[in-house]
């Protein structure tokens, strides 16, 4: 391909909205465009990344023994009223305006309701499962806010795979063949990965494993330790329990007027203590029941956490009349000493002695509070999230990094297929629905990825397996016969051999035709000049390193297959 059959856009102005390196990069490199807020248009450049993040995507799919199919993106919303999710995708569904079509109609920001519509209609027996359906496909959600280019958008492709089993064993080896594809997917894409277990909604019991690359552009916190052998998603980082402390005497308990003093930052700095020696009393209702948690000060409440403790599937906060009506005080004054309420106290608060605490009494709280002998701690669990200086279980210390979700393999179970009637007969002839894995994978995330994970000042260091050319011949003084006729045969005998060569034939400085090869980040570049010429020799250099090797113009061929392997991690041959 020559350039100037080819449309590369490259800019040097960048919208001040672009802040992440990829944004940034995509932009100048002249692979995409954006037509609205949260939609881009992939411009050749941008679009043959895709095709290539496709293609090891689909291969793997198929590998794991997927089966490829198309849904549409128009859903009749009758599809997600069956689930109930209409309101629970809320804003995110775009929902279209009722006169296009006779029914109310949605655009598709994922499809378990689809396929589930599917399977029920053509699935009816054990003995046709295990199946996993797969399709790469658009989807639409009206993210509230599409930022960072392509990582967050409103439409946006995806692999999504629905895996449907008899029973729990098989959609156990469904989700580890998954499992197993993703991690082949991002090691082909060259994208540096961790995989951590998520959380997966309260009530526990099934795996859910997000695929996270570490980047500052990402909205997401892996917790993990130095070596990597723990790593998890900050909803569900586990912190190792705290030590006791060894406690100095007991103080009495006393009451202390705190008046109009209703936060952990008021009250410690009135009383002269930390936050970390106060109680943090929050109070959540189950059926309008209180639901009272204990942290330390300084901690913060999971909720996911505390549900799952507490054996329900969501918690929700108290309204203030609620908790007037069940500490007897208002907002800002509770505490466990003397409450008639289910409690769950963090772990980190079994430890604590002479705390401070609300004293259910407004504008007062209690000092020298201790457990055991000033409240009963019935219940405790860790139900707060993990924080700088918290440790693994192995001890080793816990380390917070941004990071973005390149993916997501999660064991649904009978959620969809329950409310769907996706029934089958088992082998004693039983009606049961099936069990159902899902498996998302966002293929222009794994592109913008890649590029916040591997990038200079320069531009672009695409891994080769997924740039938008292998090489790149740089043809300099492109009025010369024989440098044309040098680059023409090497893009021709490359070519040939099933790499894809992008030749630079514009007329245009050297010095901006090298900026421009660095900005795109094709992996190998071979320049060829008259003087390069006129000495014997054209120049290879692989973009992720400064060292340039001089070779015979008919060497050029082989240096480059040799570059190419070594760059796809084989030995050179
Ligand atoms: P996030 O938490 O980032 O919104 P999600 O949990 O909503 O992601 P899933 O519904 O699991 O994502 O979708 C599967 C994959 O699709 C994600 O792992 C991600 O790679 C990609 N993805 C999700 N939302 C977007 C988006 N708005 N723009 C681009 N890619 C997306
Ligand atoms: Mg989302």
């Amino acid at each position: 391909m020559k350039w100037t059959d080819f449309f590369i856009p490259t800019t040097k102005e960048v919208p001040a909205d672009a802040v992440v390196p990829s944004h940034q990069l995509m932009i100048r490199a002249g692979m995409i465009r954006q037509i609205t807020a949260g939609s881009y248009a992939y411009l050749p450049l941008g679009f043959r990344v895709m095709q290539k993040i496709t293609l090891i995507v689909r291969e793997e799919m198929d590998r794991a023994g997927a089966v490829e199919l198309g849904m549409p993106a128009l859903h009749p919303v009758e599809l997600w009223e069956e689930t109930g999710r209409v309101d629970a995708m809320g804003e995110t569904l775009i929902h279209l305006p009722d006169k296009s079509f006779r029914k109310g109609t949605v655009l598709g920001p994922t499809h378990e309701e689809v396929i589930t519509d599917i399977a029920r209609a053509y699935l009816h027996s054990y003995k046709q499962l295990p199946i996993n359906f797969y399709q790469i496909q658009t989807k639409f959600r009206d993210e509230a806010r599409p930022k960072s280019g392509v990582l967050r958008t409103r439409e946006f492709l995806m692999k999504d795979a629905y895996s449907f089993d008899i029973d729990q064993e098989g959609l156990d080896a469904s989700y580890d063949k998954m499992f197993a594809a993703y991690c082949r997917i991002y090691q082909r894409s060259g994208l540096p990965y961790f995989a951590v277990q998520a959380e997966s909604g309260a009530m526990g019991g099934s795996d859910s494993t997000e695929f996270m690359v570490i980047s500052d552009a990402g909205e997401d916190i892996l917790v993990r330790t130095e070596d990597g052998a723990y790593c998890a998603n900050l909803e569900k980082a586990e912190p190792a329990p705290l030590p006791e402390p060894g406690c100095d005497q007991q103080q009495a308990l006393e009451e202390v007027h705190t008046p109009g003093n209703t936060t952990i930052e008021q009250v410690s700095s009135l009383l002269g203590c930390r936050p970390a020696d106060m109680i943090k009393t929050i109070i959540f209702q189950d059926d309008d029941k209180p639901l009272v948690a204990l942290v330390r000060g300084d901690h913060t409440v999971n909720e996911a956490k505390l549900a799952r403790a507490a054996g329900v599937s969501s918690v929700e906060a108290a309204t203030p009349s609620q908790i007037s009506q069940w500490t007897s005080a208002d907002v800002g004054f509770a505490g466990p000493v003397g409450l008639d309420a289910r409690v769950i106290a963090d772990q980190a608060v079994t430890v604590m002695h002479n705390a401070v605490t609300g004293a259910n009494k407004t504008d007062y709280h209690f000092k020298g509070v201790n457990a055991g002998r000033d409240f009963e701690i019935k219940e405790s669990a860790d139900i707060r999230y993990a924080e700088e200086g918290d440790r693994a279980t192995t001890g080793q210390a816990l380390i917070f990094e941004k990071c973005m979700e390149v993916g997501h393999v999660f064991k649904l179970g009978t959620k969809y297929t329950a409310a769907m009637k996706a029934n089958v007969l088992d082998q004693n002839g039983k009606a049961r629905p099936m069990i159902m894995g899902c498996y998302g994978i966002g293929l222009n995330r794994i592109m913008a990825a890649a590029i916040e994970a591997s990038h200079d000042d320069g531009g672009i260091i695409w891994p080769i397996s997924i740039a938008p050319f292998s090489v790149l011949i740089v043809a300099l003084d492109v009025r010369d016969e024989n440098v044309m006729a040098v680059a023409q045969d090497l893009h021709d005998t490359l070519s040939e051999s099933g790499l894809d060569v992008l030749l630079d034939d514009r007329n245009e400085r050297p010095g901006f035709k090298f900026k421009d090869a660095d900005l795109i980040g094709v992996p190998i570049r071979v320049t060829v000049g008259k003087r390069g010429l006129a000495d014997g020799i054209v120049e290879v250099k692989q973009r992720r390193n400064e060292q340039v090797n001089k070779v015979a113009p008919d060497q050029a061929a082989k240096a480059v297959r040799d570059l190419v392997e070594q760059e796809r991690g084989l030995p050179a041959s």
